[in-house]
Formats: C-alpha cells, sequence, structure tokens
C-alpha cells in the first residue's frame, strides 16, 4: 500500500497502469466499519482502490467542531491496509487548497434544506473538495454511504450536472449492535451519551414502523420522531425531517415515500441518522 501526499504522486500511481480500474473511497479519517464496508465494496468491483483522508476545512461551518474533529493517520493506515486498500491519499491542506486558490462548486437547490439549512457552507465545501478528488483520482467509480443522504444527492446531482465520467456507488449505513450509526464522532460521546445516543435509530425506527402499519400523514410520522427525541433528556434536535428523497422537499400530507431524517445533539456532539421508506417495491 502507497501513502501518497502530492497530487503528482498520486497521479502517477493512479495513471502507471491504464488497463486498471479504480474505485475512490472519500474519507475524512478516523475510520471505522461504516467506512470499510465501502473500501470491501470498492475492493469487490475494481482492480485497485484508493481512499482519500482529508479533514476538509472548508466543510466545517463551526471551528470548534473541525478542531474536535478525531484525526489518527497511523491507525486508519493500517486498517486501510489490512482491508487490501492499494493507495491512500492523505493531502496537507495547502496541497488541496495551495495559495491562491479561488474556485468553488456550488449545487443549488438540493443543498438548501436539512444539513444545507443548518450548517451554511458544508455543501460548497464538501462539492468543492469532492469535485477535485475527482479531478486528481479520476476514478471509474467512486463510494458513499447512505449514512450522509443528503450528501449523496448533492454529489449525484454534480456528477450529472458536470459529466464526471464516473459511477457513484451507494452502500448500506452500517449500525452498532445497538442500531447506533457508525459515526467518526461517537468517539467523542461518553458513557451516558453512549448510551441515550441510541435514540436516533430508535426514533427513525419507531417512525418506519409507523409508516409500514399504514400511517402516512407526514405530520404525523415527524411527529413520532420528535417526541420519541424529546423523552431522552441529553438529546435536543436539531431538525427532523420526512422529505421527499429526491427534492429533499418537506413533505405535507400524505405520504408515498420518505426519507425520514435528523440532527440531533447528544451533550455537545451532533449526531445524523436517516432511513427510507417507500411505497414502491424495492427494485
Ligand atoms: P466521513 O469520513 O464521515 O466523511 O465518511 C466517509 C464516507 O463514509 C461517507 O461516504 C460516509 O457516508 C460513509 N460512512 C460514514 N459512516 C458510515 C456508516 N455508518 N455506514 C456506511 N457508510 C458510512
Amino acid at each position: 500500500m502507497i501513502i501518497a501526499q502530492t497530487i503528482e504522486d498520486f497521479r502517477a500511481q493512479r495513471h502507471a497502469d491504464p488497463s486498471l480500474t479504480w474505485g475512490l473511497v472519500p474519507t475524512m479519517g478516523a475510520l471505522h466499519a461504516g467506512h470499510l464496508s465501502l473500501v470491501e465494496r470498492a475492493r469487490a468491483e475494481n482492480d485497485r482502490v484508493a481512499v482519500s483522508i482529508f479533514v476538509n476545512p472548508t466543510q466545517f461551518n463551526n471551528p470548534d467542531d473541525l478542531a474536535k474533529y478525531p484525526r489518527d493517520l497511523d491507525a486508519d493506515a493500517a486498517l486501510l491496509e489490512s482491508a487490501g486498500v492499494d493507495l491512500i491519499w492523505a493531502p496537507p491542506p495547502e496541497i488541496v487548497y495551495p495559495s491562491g486558490y479561488q474556485t468553488t462548486v456550488t449545487v443549488a437547490e438540493v443543498t438548501k434544506p436539512l444539513e444545507g439549512a443548518h450548517r451554511p457552507g458544508h455543501f460548497q465545501g464538501v462539492a468543492t473538495v469532492v469535485a477535485k478528488l475527482f479531478n486528481v483520482c479520476q476514478p471509474d467509480r467512486a463510494y458513499f454511504g447512505q449514512k450522509d443522504a443528503q450528501q449523496v444527492v448533492v454529489i449525484e446531482q454534480m456528477v450529472r450536472d458536470l459529466a464526471f465520467p464516473l459511477e457513484i456507488v451507494v452502500c448500506p449505513i452500517v449500525r452498532e449492535p445497538d442500531g447506533l450509526a457508525l459515526s467518526s464522532r461517537n468517539t467523542l460521546l461518553n458513557p451516558a451519551e453512549r448510551k441515550a445516543a441510541t435514540v436516533l435509530n430508535r426514533a427513525l425506527s419507531a417512525t418506519v414502523d409507523a409508516y409500514q402499519g399504514g400511517q402516512r400523514d407526514a405530520d404525523t410520522l415527524r411527529k413520532t420522531m420528535t417526541d420519541l427525541i424529546a423523552a431522552e433528556p441529553l438529546a435536543r434536535i436539531d431538525y427532523v425531517s420526512a422529505a421527499d428523497p429526491v427534492t429533499l422537499e418537506e413533505l405535507e400530507g400524505s405520504v408515498q415515500r420518505a426519507l425520514f431524517s435528523m440532527a440531533v445533539f447528544i451533550g455537545d456532539v451532533r449526531l445524523i441518522d436517516n432511513m427510507m421508506v417507500s411505497d414502491e417495491p424495492a427494485d
């Protein structure tokens, strides 16, 4: 496994043999089994796998969140080596954003609600860095987790709009045995908060159950989530949403398909999670 820093080093590895297909897994490091599920899928579908590790400053709207974000390149590299990764790109910020850098990518409508409404500038940072990663790596496929549901919608929109020549592969959410979605931020929870954090999965599961039991009213479904989270003393809602999975617009009245999603502070740690439902049979 090779760890590249500069764009030139990365590209030299990537293009050494043009006959090979490459899968790219973009990450911010502090890797866990959720990231590794993306790597595993990429391994199965490509000749070579590259993982980028970059805590992208431009997607953090809160400087404290950026400062506290967990980082451990040595542990990450060891995990990726045993997962059979070929190439890591772990650039310092000045390689991604050299002095004089001035270009950004803005995806319009689908970045407005949900995370976009609560984290100003977040998706401009994400779209810009992912566009740059795609240009640096030029992968055949890029792997993203459904954990960041709006991110998937934003990246798919960008790839369509700007005709990036690659396939986006979306992988399911990996959860702890008690249902908590794996997240690098989970390491910031103290034991009481870690216990309380299961409320996100409980609220989403109860809402999916209500939907499957025939409840179709958008407000009632949102209230199911809100009430369950409100019952957890360590939890504070940032938002809960029942939105159209394609447009991400908030649903009103009767629901046929929905992305149930939420951002909830557990203590100081902001966690997100989501589940999707549809009347249409899955393909
Ligand atoms: P991050 O390092 O948080 O930027 O995540 C890198 C990628 O891993 C993103 O595409 C995430 O959606 C994905 N990811 C993070 N957590 C999970 C999880 N629990 N299950 C599946 N994918 C995940």
